[in-house]
């Protein structure tokens, strides 16, 4: 029964009662990795790592676990507490509650998302806040940049105020403000100018900006997909501005994630909303438990591949090697490899290694939902062609939505499970042919 594996495979892997520096070194190294791999930027996985050593040692591990298990329960724990804790209300809160109108003002670099976020800003508040919301763009450079805003201003069925050709961005911020006063406008939601890098006239802008109008909300927006630059803007942005909060879009690609830490650790501001698809419905509160087991993926990964070799046998993984080595692991593979999985624990040594679920591993309803998981992504991985499997690059996004409907998933589902197969991959490259091999003879003598 899974019971029974459950308590054999602990028991040949249940190490000592304490992590200390001989038994967490080499998984420290691992979880450097992983943030590395999740795209948090160097600096701040070296201030990470040291702090979760320092909170690691002594840590005691439980019987149920391994030192791995019980480090991998510390970074998550640690990862969740940096970016804000469990609590998401708390993060998420606007804190509008100033004379009317309160002014949100939007910063980040072009094409971070803003105009889009605007207007998602302008529904929320509408509908789940009840606030009269107005929106105005100061983008005077690009004419395109304001019609969009109109654009989704009216999708969001908010009020939009239109600038004056000649208006300069003060002059436009002010009227739009008069205006709001007037018609008692509950929040004011300024758009601006992105530049595509750091640019002393942008920032000189919106300083201006931010000195005349006293905003009670100063969002910096960042694209996740920026990865490890998105540190430099962070700073640059925070330097300049009294900033109030982050909003992280494009969280609905691949994106690992690594970029919500490495904003957070280096601004110490509340990361209040994500966004997750180009709609107006794509914002989310954010949920930093959720985000450091994104940003673990990667070290989940590792730890099952390494898993998977004590079980596959010599030559399926030279076959395997061999293959990767082509750079041929197709998604036909992956699946192979999801479906040993299944059978060399019945899942449960595959659940004892996912760090979010591990303190569950003997709960059935929790087995459940991952033998459900790996089900799905095998109906994903079935409902392609032979030829998407084989070249997952050509999934864009009209395939991927025929993919995902045939599956009956969702497309960031589907998303999702690329990514993971793309890490396996990649991952599989970095152990190299002969590595896989000598490690499979180790494991088997
Ligand atoms: P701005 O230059 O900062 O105003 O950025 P825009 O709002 O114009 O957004 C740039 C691009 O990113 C547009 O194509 C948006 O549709 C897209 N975008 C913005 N937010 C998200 C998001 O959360 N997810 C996805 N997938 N796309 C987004
Ligand atoms: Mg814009």
């Amino acid at each position: 029964t899974l019971t029974q594996r459950m308590t054999r495979i602990v028991k040949t892997l249940r190490g000592e009662a304490r992590l200390t520096e001989a038994n967490t070194q080499q998984m420290l190294r691992e979880v450097r990795l992983a943030l590395l791999e999740a795209d948090v930027a160097l600096p701040v996985v070296r201030a990470l790592t040291a702090r979760i050593k320092e909170k690691a040692l002594g840590a005691e591990v439980l019987d149920s676990l391994t030192p791995g298990q019980a480090l991998v329960g510390v970074v998550q724990r640690e990862l969740t507490a940096i970016m804000g804790g469990d609590d998401a209300s708390q993060t998420a809160e606007l804190q509008l509650a100033v004379k009317a109108p309160a002014i949100i003002l939007m910063a980040g670099l072009q094409g971070a998302g803003k105009t889009t976020t605007a207007g998602k800003l302008a529904k929320f508040l509408r509908e789940q806040q009840k606030k009269k919301v107005l929106t105005v763009s100061c983008d005077i450079y690009r004419p395109a940049a304001m019609a969009q805003l109109k654009t989704v201003t009216e999708q969001a069925q908010t009020d939009y105020f239109p600038a004056q050709a000649e208006q300069s961005v003060l002059e436009i911020a002010q009227a739009a403000l008069n205006w709001a006063q007037r018609h008692y406008h509950d929040v004011l939601i300024v758009d601006t100018a992105g530049r595509l890098g750091i640019d002393t006239a942008m920032m000189q802008e919106i300083a201006a900006l931010h000195a005349a109008l006293n905003p009670a909300e100063t969002l910096f927006v960042v694209d996740a997909m920026l990865g490890q630059d998105a540190v430099n803007t962070a700073q640059a942005f925070n330097t300049t501005l009294p900033l109030t909060g982050i909003i992280l879009t494009k969280l609905d690609g691949d994106a690992r994630g690594g970029a919500a830490l490495s904003v957070r650790h280096v601004t110490g501001l509340p990361i209040k909303f994500v966004g997750v698809g180009e709609k107006l419905d794509g914002l989310e509160t954010f949920h930093p438990d959720r985000m450091a087991r994104r940003i673990l993926g990667m070290g989940d990964l590792f730890a099952l591949v390494e898993q998977a070799q004590h079980k596959v046998d010599l030559q399926a993984a030279q076959q395997l090697a061999h293959k990767v080595k082509q750079g041929n692991f197709t998604l036909d593979d992956f699946k192979a490899q999801l479906a040993q999985m299944k059978n060399m624990g019945g899942l449960s040594s595959l659940l004892d290694k996912l760090p979010a679920q591990f303190q569950a591993a003997n709960n059935p309803q929790k087995m459940n939902q991952a033998e459900g998981q790996v089900r799905r992504m095998e109906g994903m991985i079935n409902a392609m062609t032979p030829l998407e499997r084989r070249k997952p690059e050509l999934l864009k996004a009209s395939r991927k939505r025929r993919v995902a409907t045939g599956a009956g998933v969702q497309v960031q589902e589907l998303n999702r499970m690329l990514a993971q197969y793309d890490q396996m991959r990649t991952m599989m490259k970095k152990l190299k042919g002969g590595n896989l091999a000598s490690m499979m003879r180790s494991v088997k003598g």
